[in-house]
């Protein structure tokens, strides 16, 4: 894709909006809104210069959080549906975009495995809102009954049990970052938990919590079950095939997020869109009796089911789910061509740079990925294992590559690990925690890039 893609693209569609509002009789602005146009290119102006103090999130030498911006097809598509500015909380608002998130949501129910027909879902402003109303939606059906997650969950499991006033129960973690299924069942024997959250991807190092195992589980002892799968929801696309790249224990604990009660995917991370783009899927669209409210000011015109009948938030941009239609028609979620051709990539580019550390002696990986994030460290020249002088080599080079020149950068992110995730690591313990590199490597263009990636890495501590 050119560079110029993008406005080519942005000018195109908002273009064909201007033409849809010309079948109205022409208006002039009001000249409260009068603003001359010197003078809004220069705010403009002074914004772009505002703006360099970023990271270059698009540039693939930036491999550290899990940024990238959106596909110029989902900015183009946004736009276009932001220049009407339909609003996703009632039909009314917004038929269109209305019609176009039941179809996208049915896509990702499927890409989990839901019954069509059965399920129930809409996109939400961020993972955090959606995993509050799953969590709401679970304390609803269990409400004498509290919700375990794992220590290595998103903290909005365990702030989210504070706002809705549930007991949140912290299960450990084992040295591969996923929840240990020991624990769940000691915690589950109490009779006290109604919910258990397992995480799909887990923001520090992207572990896969082993889903089915905890889905036996639930069921044994009468729980729900709730899949975080903000981040690593879409690699359930490479679960199946003849050609795995996912371990077998991902692999089938991504095939079991069927068996799931809710789930909640994020398409403002592997599914290319702009921030503002959450979602959440019920198995069961009973559920739906939650939501009932006698709302003065939702006006009811069709018999049809509106979205914020279905949604705690009241507005929302629908420009979000044209941006998400556009995205999949062009990208569809399929195994082998448009998201998961991209995830191909992305976890081929963990794969290989974890190769390299494990080959190189003064890199150690500190979990095998189960997806696409890689978390190591070097090991200091001198000899030296005690945690505080690794975290000082880490920050020494984490800083370094990330002010060294443009073809020698490169932007990682650091991690806290503890001592549960490097339990088999010889290390000598003088800090509570080890600081540590991660990498998202999120784009594509990650797999042409990690050998390279790697010397600089190596360059970089051995200039210390
Ligand atoms: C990103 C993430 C969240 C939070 O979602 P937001 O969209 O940032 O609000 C929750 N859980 C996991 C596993 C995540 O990766």
């Amino acid at each position: 894709m050119r560079p110029d893609d993008w406005s080519e693209m942005l000018a195109a569609g908002t273009g064909k909006i201007g033409e849809w509002e010309q079948h109205w009789p022409e208006i002039d602005a009001d000249e409260s809104l009068a603003v001359a146009p010197e003078v809004s290119l220069a705010v403009l102006d002074e914004l772009a210069e505002a703006l360099r103090d970023n990271y270059p999130f698009f540039h693939p030498s930036y491999a550290g959080q899990m940024l990238k911006p959106p596909h110029p097809v989902a900015a183009a598509a946004y736009a276009m549906a932001q220049r009407i500015n339909p609003n996703a909380h009632a039909l009314d608002g917004g038929q269109a975009t209305a019609r176009l998130e039941l179809e996208v949501v049915r896509a990702l129910s499927t890409m989990c495995g839901f019954p069509a027909e059965t399920s129930l879902g809409h996109l939400t402003s961020s993972g955090t809102i959606a995993n509050l109303e799953a969590l709401w939606v679970s304390r609803e059906i269990h409400p004498e009954k509290g919700i375990a997650y794992s220590e290595a969950a998103h903290y909005t499991h365990e702030r989210m049990c504070q706002v809705l006033r549930v007991q949140g129960h912290t299960i450990p973690a084992t040295e591969a970052g996923r929840m240990d299924l020991d624990a769940l069942e000691s915690s589950l024997a109490t009779g006290t938990i109604g919910t258990i959250v397992a995480t799909a991807g887990t923001t520090s190092v992207g572990a896969v919590d082993q889903i089915d195992e905890i889905v036996r589980l639930a069921r044994r002892h009468g729980a729900r079950v709730h899949i975080d799968a903000a981040y690593g929801g879409f690699f359930r696309l490479l679960a199946e095939g003849s050609a795995p790249l996912l371990r077998p224990e991902t692999r089938a604990a991504l095939a079991a997020m069927s068996e799931a009660d809710s789930i909640v995917i994020d398409p403002h991370k592997h599914g290319l869109q702009s921030y503002g783009c959450g979602s959440v899927l019920f198995r069961d669209s009973s559920v739906g009796r939650f939501y009932r409210h006698d709302s003065p000011y939702t006006y009811f015109t069709s018999d049809e089911l509106h979205l914020g009948e279905i949604s705690l938030e009241c507005s929302r941009a629908g420009a979000a789910a044209a941006a998400l239609w556009a995205t999949l028609r062009v990208l569809p979620l399929e195994a082998h061509q448009g998201i998961g051709a991209i995830l191909r990539k992305t976890r081929l580019a963990a794969l290989r740079w974890s190769e390299l550390l494990r080959e190189d002696a003064q890199w150690r990986l500190v979990v095998d990925p189960d997806l696409d994030i890689i978390a190591f460290y070097a090991l200091p020249e001198d000899g030296s294992r005690t945690t505080s002088a690794v975290s000082t080599l880490t920050q020494r080079v984490f800083t370094d590559l990330m002010h060294a020149p443009p073809e020698q950068q490169l932007f990682l992110a650091t991690l806290r690990a503890n001592r549960q995730l490097l339990h088999s690591h010889e290390l000598q313990w003088d800090t509570d925690d080890l600081l540590v590199f991660r990498s998202v490597l999120m784009k594509p263009e990650h797999l042409r890039m990690v050998d390279e990636f790697h010397q600089r890495l190596v360059s970089a501590r051995g200039a210390g």
